[in-house]
Formats: C-alpha cells, structure tokens, sequence
C-alpha cells in the first residue's frame, strides 16, 4: 500500500496550481497596499508536514476572505518539493544544510539554487520563517543564529515558547535562514512539535499568524493575547554531533535536554566513540541517521533566563 497520502498530493497539486512567478512552489499573495514582504516556508525538510498543511489551510482562507491581507506581500513556499512527495527528509543531500553549496547535480542542490535566486530577486523580503517539526519527542523550539541579540528579541515578540535553540553557524552551516540572512533578510525557524504530532499543524499555524501580525499584514485578532513565558532555556551550540557510517546513540532515550558529563560516550559509529568534550546537552537530535547527513543533532550548553534577564532581553 502507498502511505502517501492523498492529502500531500492534494497539498503539492494545490501549491503548484496557486504558484506563480520564476520561483516553483512559491505562492504569492500580494496587497495593494504597499508594505512588507515576508516569507513563510514549510517542508524545508519532507517529512515535516505540520507547516505545509498549515500554509494551504491558511492560503485558502486568504482566497476565500477569512483572513484579510492588510498590506504588503506574503510568498508562501514548499522548501523541499520532491522529498515532501516521498515524506522523506531529503532525497540527495538535507537541503537544510545545502544552501552553502553551488552544485545542480543533486535534486537538493537544484532547489537550493532556485531558492537563492528567489531571495536574491525579491531584495524587499524583510523576514523569513521557515516551519520544521522534530523526529524525537514532541519539543517545540525556536532556533536562529547566534550572531546578535536583537535576534533573541524578536524571537520572543513572534513566539511564546520558552525553548530557544541558538547555534553558531559554524556548527550548522548551509542553513535557509543563513542563506537568507545575507541578503539581510530576518530569518526564524520554529520546531513545531514533532512531525507527526496533531498539535504541530496548529502551532504553525500560530507562528505564521504571530509572524503576519508583527509584520503589520494582518490585524492582530486572529489570534487571542498570550502571556510571555516567566522563563526561557536558551540552548547554545558548542559542536554538531557528526555522524559516519554506521552512527548510532549509544544512550537509550536520547533527547533534547540530555544531559551529558565530560567524557561520557553517548554514541558510536565507524569511526569510533561519540564522547562529550565537556559537560553539555544533547539538542534537537535525529532518530535515523543516514552517512549523508551533516549532523545527527548537536550539543549544547544551557542557561536559563527570567526575571530581569528576561525584562532586558525584551
Ligand atoms: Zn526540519
């Protein structure tokens, strides 16, 4: 039997019937009223349906007077078509670690190009969100580069969740966020939850409407209020966990918020032991790991902020 759902064909033959432009699977919608372009993407990686069930659901209330553009223009972008077909993460290489590279010679390596091209034409894009779930546990997070904190500041005005996962982009290069950031674009990725989780659909869904509404596209009462968290887990990159043929956790269990001693082994593969080069936690890691993927997760040092840190952060 096809696990493929009727529902993922009918969401790809939607987006290619609403795309329009140079850009394949890109829905735009625009206002007459001039303002901000933002940039809403899900299936970056294929098998994370919540953000692009999302983005046709909200599309077509756009279509049908639901929900009113106010102002500007919203693309609406499937990130990895061919592997959302497959429900697979990528087909050749994780497109979300690819957009580093130039090469056409790879299903990924294609898309990436396009989606470059796309960033590059459109020099009044203001803000990118870029919709992903996870494989283990059903943890939401807000993940963004580690490059100044006005960034922390602006994830909390469009997100309540209290997890942020801030990475140097040393750990994780190659990154659609990244990629759009030098063409100083604003770049968010929201982990929704996992990727089969119900929950996951309708917490995209939020962040899109938040995003709309902090960019003024959309009047603010499509959503109710929401109080901001008392306290923020800030996990900071130290390394990406690199996998080779063979790689698996060691740990039974694993998840984001492992904790780890200096010197513990928490996985193995061909090459050897995976040992913790200090104490640290384990973030946001895979369940399958394949030779091709860049990192399997990655490790992390943590803090936590409330009260005041919390106030002047804000
Ligand atoms: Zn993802």
């Amino acid at each position: 039997m096809n696990l493929i759902s009727t529902e993922t064909t009918s969401q790809l033959a939607y987006f290619k019937k609403h795309s329009s432009g140079a850009t394949p699977f890109c829905m735009p919608i625009s206002s007459p009223n001039p303002g901000p372009h933002v940039v809403i993407v899900g299936g970056t990686h294929g098998n994370e349906p919540g953000g692009v069930k999302a983005i046709v659901e909200l599309h077509r209330a756009f279509g049908s007077g639901k929900v009113r553009l106010n102002q500007g223009k919203i693309s609406f972008l499937l990130g990895n078509p061919n592997a959302y077909q497959k429900d697979i993460r990528y087909v050749d290489y994780d497109l979300n670690r690819h957009f580093n590279k130039r090469e056409a010679s790879s299903v990924e390596g294609r898309r990436a190009l396009e989606i470059k091209r796309f960033l590059k034409d459109n020099d009044d894009i203001e803000a990118l969100l870029d919709l992903h779930s996870v494989s283990i546990g059903d943890f939401r997070l807000l993940v963004y580069t580690k490059d100044d904190t006005d960034k922390i500041e602006f994830a909390m005005t469009v997100s309540a969740i209290p997890l942020h996962f801030v990475f140097h982009p040393e750990h994780m290069p190659g990154t659609l966020i990244e990629a759009a950031s030098t063409h100083g674009i604003c770049g968010l990725i929201v982990e929704c939850g996992n990727h089969y989780a119900a929950q996951a659909v309708e917490t995209a869904r939020h962040h899109i409407l938040k995003f709309l509404i902090h960019h003024h596209l959309i009047d603010d009462d499509y959503i109710s209020p929401e109080t901001a968290p008392a306290k923020i887990t800030f996990y900071e990159s130290i390394q990406a966990i690199t996998p080779h043929t063979g790689f698996r956790f060691s740990i039974k269990d694993i998840k984001t918020g492992t904790k780890l001693s200096k010197g513990q082994k928490f996985a193995a593969d061909d090459h050897g032991d995976h040992v913790a080069p200090q104490d640290c936690y384990v973030v946001v890691p895979s369940r399958v790991v394949k030779a091709t993927d860049a990192d399997a997760g990655f490790l992390g040092k943590r803090s936590v902020w409330e009260g005041d840190a919390l106030l002047w952060a804000r």
